[in-house]
């Protein structure tokens, strides 16, 4: 079990060939008949300041670059298959890349998991639906980027293969049912052959996607996802043991957590330790810190701690896409989420209950249900119970605006995030 740590140079390819040959893959991985690459492309909204979308998603060159060495190498079939969290649709994410046209120039395939078959698989009691993509395939290559994350504490290789490798529905049922078991199990089931962490531009404080962008250029990779990750929370000052599902996977046998039995090649761990990495604030101050991101602090208060992205894109995303056109106009409001939200006596403004995870406290606010409930539904609500006529017009002229463009992109958001 070895972990490299490279210093990124600004060459691509260059970076590919150093981690294969540092960590003796050249020749096994040439010899593969179908290799799959999963990158973290799906929780990226293309409305975010560019500074922040090079945080969020895994850096389009590196992957092209894997694809090109790959098929210049004699690889049969290379795949960059990817699904999209609530709301975003990889399609238009793979468009916006320039990826749709460059990888099947240079003998790749792009993949969409959303639209393409799934399979069932029980892991660890729980039924899920996982994309076919991956049963066909002799070799996983892992490509997440390095980010903070406000539920799981990091969100790295592990995260990334097992969260971004089931369908919507599996997504929710898998916070349902204990989201860090179930990231160690599904990791270890899809136990990609190579995981290589872009930390060229990581995302840190607010992730995994509301954070700022940090440039790291570092490049961590290895042929175990939990032992990689571990260097990779390492580096950004983070315990292992303190990130649950990399404990759990440890405790499991699958990886190794402690830092001082992980070989280590290339740059020298203490170098490459970014010690003043802003780690994400606890769950119980992201509404002040999502307020403060969207231009509205002070006007939206979050409720619960277990919530998961679903909930917040069908609110809170709508919210920052609706300010964002009325200049951050809005009446206060507060949103109930998760199994453990809790209506609080004084709460600001209208109470929204969010999701079936709240069902039992539906008589206590405007009640939306769903897992996710409905972005669209709460948008009309929104619109019509928290803006003054004249905010309603500016959103309305907004969204008519993009529905009316050729791209149908949101306009670049506001994000006004400051570190606490
Ligand atoms: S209702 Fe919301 S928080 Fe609950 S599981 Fe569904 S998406 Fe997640």
């Amino acid at each position: 079990m070895a972990v490299g740590i490279f210093r990124f140079r600004g060459f691509y390819e260059e970076s590919v060939w150093e981690i294969l040959k540092t960590l003796d893959l050249e020749d096994k991985i040439f010899n593969y008949d179908t290799v799959v690459i999963k990158p973290n492309f799906g929780s990226l909204h293309l409305g975010y300041p560019a500074a922040i979308q090079e945080s969020i998603a895994t850096d389009p060159k590196l992957v092209t670059a894997l694809v090109k060495i790959l098929k210049d190498n004699g690889v049969g079939r290379v795949i960059v298959a990817e699904s999209g969290m609530y709301g975003v649709k990889v399609d238009r994410v793979y468009e916006a890349f320039g990826l749709t046209k460059s990888i099947p120039e240079i003998g790749g395939e792009i993949y969409n998991m959303d639209t393409g078959e799934f399979e069932k698989v029980e892991i660890g009691g729980v039924e899920v639906n996982l994309s076919k993509v991956f049963s066909d395939c002799d070799f996983i290559i892992n490509v997440p980027s390095m980010k903070t994350h406000i539920l799981c504490t990091v969100s790295l290789g592990a995260k990334n293969i097992a969260v971004g490798s089931i369908d919507f529905e599996s997504k929710a049922k898998i916070h349902r049912e204990g989201i860090h078991r179930l990231i160690a199990l599904l990791a270890q089931k899809l136990n990609p052959g190579l995981t290589i962490i872009d930390g060229i531009v990581s995302h840190e404080f607010l992730g995994p996607t509301w954070g700022l962008p940090r440039k790291t250029n570092l490049l961590i990779a290895g042929d175990n996802v939990i032992s990689t990750d571990s260097v990779a929370a390492t580096i950004m000052t983070i315990n292992p043991r303190e990130v649950e599902h990399l404990r759990i996977a440890s405790e499991q046998g699958f990886g190794e957590i402690d830092i001082g039995k992980i070989e280590i090649r290339g740059e020298k761990l203490e170098n490459a330790i970014v010690s003043d990495f802003k780690h994400c604030c606890k769950i119980e101050e992201a509404g002040e810190y999502y307020s403060q991101a969207m231009g509205i602090d002070g006007k939206m208060e979050i409720c619960g701690t277990d919530y998961c992205s679903g909930c917040l894109n069908a609110t809170v995303g709508i919210v920052w896409v609706v300010t964002n056109y009325t200049e951050g106009e809005t009446e206060p409001f507060t949103l109930v989420m998760g199994t453990d939200g809790e209506v609080p006596k004084s709460a600001r403004g209208r109470v929204y209950i969010v999701g079936n995870c709240q069902a039992r406290n539906r008589e206590k606010g405007v009640f939306l249900p769903g897992c996710p409930p409905s972005g669209q539904d709460f948008y009309k609500i929104f619109l019509d119970q928290c803006l003054s006529e004249e905010a309603r017009r500016k959103a309305i002229e907004g969204q008519e605006r993009r529905k009316a463009s050729k791209e149908r992109r949101l306009p670049p958001m506001k994000h006004t995030l400051k570190y606490y």
